[in-house]
């Protein structure tokens, strides 16, 4: 369990849900991770907790997504935690997770354009500058990890807005893809299903019941099953897997 030892990790949004599974997996397989979070600090700690009581390394690092200065500030603080252990900047992996979702029961005509910028801000425009921010960081082989969603190949019009901007995620990949390829650094999508992040809904049996019917395998997904996707691109394994959609929503999209 050490296929990423000596590596270093940037998880956004690792204080819950997909992003604190994915921290701990990484975490898991030797990597020092950067918890990165919005406002949940009690949340990141517990994420950093969970790793070093399995001998893992974290540290926690705080900044808002999709206001101004937002990717600027995230890197001061990672790039503190990083020299503090490591002794410099060597930043191998990254992985865009944290988002913001339309609030349910938004019907598309209701979308206004302070929400869709918010949207975007943080789903879209805050993942593109940490890629262009990570660059000078990221060494020969590295590796990005973008979390994309099965909503852009399956409609769902309350989430229209969203979806949007997991498109665009998918556009980073693809285009980072090639960009990076000549340096060995693999860029890629993951799409997870519905999976139960810890929220509220998860607590309703009836909701997951219904849930559940989507996947082929007639289960919401648990957030190790995506992170153990993630970790695996992660990995050197995955050195020739780039520009890659990889649906990981439990046979969601076979409809
Ligand atoms: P959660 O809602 O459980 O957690 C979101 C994380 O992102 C938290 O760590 C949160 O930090 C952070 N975050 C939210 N907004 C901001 C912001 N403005 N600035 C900085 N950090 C922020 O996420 P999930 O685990 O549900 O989802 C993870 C990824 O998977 C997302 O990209 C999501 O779109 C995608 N996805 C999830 C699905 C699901 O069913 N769960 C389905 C398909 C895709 P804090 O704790 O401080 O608020």
């Amino acid at each position: 369990m050490d296929k990423l030892s000596r590596k270093t990790a940037l998880v956004t949004g690792s204080s819950r849900g997909i992003g604190r599974a994915t921290a701990q997996r990484l975490a898991a397989e030797g990597a020092l991770v950067a918890v990165h979070y919005a406002t949940n600090e009690d949340a990141a700690q517990e994420t950093i907790e969970l790793i070093e009581k399995d001998g893992g390394r974290a540290f926690g690092v705080r900044a808002e997504l999709g206001v101004p200065g937002d990717v600027h500030a995230l890197f001061l603080g990672l790039e503190r935690g990083l020299k503090e252990r490591t002794g410099g900047t060597t930043l191998d992996i990254v992985v865009n997770n944290a988002a913001v979702t339309t609030p349910a029961g938004v019907q598309p005509e209701d979308v206004t354009p302070d929400e869709f910028d918010r949207l975007f801000a943080v789903n879209a425009k805050a993942p593109f500058f940490i890629v262009q921010r990570a660059l000078p960081l990221l060494p020969d082989g590295g590796r990005i990890i973008n979390i994309s969603s099965g909503l852009t190949r399956v409609a769902n019009p309350d989430q229209v807005a969203y979806s949007m901007t997991k498109g665009a995620i998918e556009q980073i990949t693809l285009h980072f893809a090639r960009h990076l390829a000549p340096r060995g650094i693999t860029v890629n999508s993951v799409a997870p299903g519905i999976t139960n992040n810890g929220g509220p809904v998860f607590d309703i049996p009836e909701a997951v019941a219904q849930m559940a019917q989507l996947s082929a395998f007639k289960r919401v997904g648990e957030a190790v099953d995506v992170a153990d996707v993630v970790t695996f691109l992660a990995t050197h394994e995955a050195r020739w897997i780039t520009g890659a959609f990889i649906d990981a929503s439990g046979g969601t999209l076979l409809g």
